[in-house]
């Protein structure tokens, strides 16, 4: 169908789910919900439910994969077949290798792979629950349990998209927004710097709207930023008050 025949704003300016245009969905985010992975996150955004796990850095096997100056960053993006109405056919196919080589040269950027030479750093990314925005969702998901596995980074990265629906630029587009707009921006940034660590383009946009988005894109990645540092700071304010840390 197209854009034209479904209208996704209405004469108050409201979105289907009653957003406003600059407005992200809601999003919950906790650190440390895994005890045998060495950083976890499970995070909500709109109707995406995500879990992370990471674990390392540790030996990379089999020894010829090894970097001798850095580590790999090796994320996997995988949907559990549940996670969509139609059930999704199990394992990888083409858009979750996609996904996942992204997303591992996103994290790349920021963490500090040559300090664990021979290593392997792998960031397993568990879609339970999609609609739309799922790679923004991990990405950002992933920073949260990278930070939680003490693994040194410059920054902890960052993702939000904006695009465009019914010819105006909007914030993070839901699912019949992304299946029915105009156009699709994700980025992810490293928050401290604004230096762009991921960005792809679905659809089409003219240069001024594709300014436009960019920047709401990156606004809404700031105000996500926040909500990362705090699941991190409730993680390791409760680790402190119950004495776990000294
Ligand atoms: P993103 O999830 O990052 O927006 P896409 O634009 O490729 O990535 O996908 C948009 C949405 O389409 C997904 O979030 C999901 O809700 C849905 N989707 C993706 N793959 C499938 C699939 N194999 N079957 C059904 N729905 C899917």
């Amino acid at each position: 169908m197209k854009s034209e025949e479904i209208k996704l704003i209405d004469s108050n300016g409201k979105r289907l789910d009653g957003r406003g245009p600059l407005d992200l969905r809601k999003i919950k985010i906790e650190a440390g919900v895994l005890h045998r992975a060495d950083g976890s996150c499970y995070l909500e955004w709109g109707g995406n439910k995500i879990l992370v796990a990471v674990y390392g850095p540790r030996e990379a096997i089999p020894k010829h994969i090894q970097d001798q100056v850095k580590a790999l960053v090796n994320a996997r993006y995988n949907m559990a077949s549940f996670s969509v109405e139609d059930r999704k056919r199990p394992g990888p196919d083409r858009r979750s290798r996609e996904i996942s080589k992204v997303i591992s040269e996103a994290l790349e950027r920021v963490i500090l792979t040559e300090q664990f030479p021979r290593t392997t750093i792998d960031v397993n990314i568990e879609v339970l629950d999609a609609e739309a925005g799922t790679r923004c969702a991990g990405l950002t998901a992933a920073g949260v349990a990278l930070a939680d596995a003490g693994i040194p980074m410059t920054d902890i990265p960052v993702a939000c998209a904006a695009g465009k629906i019914d010819g105006q630029v909007v914030l993070d587009l839901g699912k019949e927004e992304d299946n029915y707009g105009d156009a699709d921006l994700p980025v992810a940034i490293a928050p401290r710097t604004d230096e762009i660590i991921l960005l792809q383009m679905d659809g089409h946009l003219t240069i001024e709207e594709f300014d436009k988005a960019l920047d709401l894109a990156i606004k809404g990645c700031h105000i996500i930023s926040k909500l990362q540092r705090k699941a991190l700071l409730d993680r390791y304010q409760s680790l402190i008050e119950g004495g776990d840390i000294e």
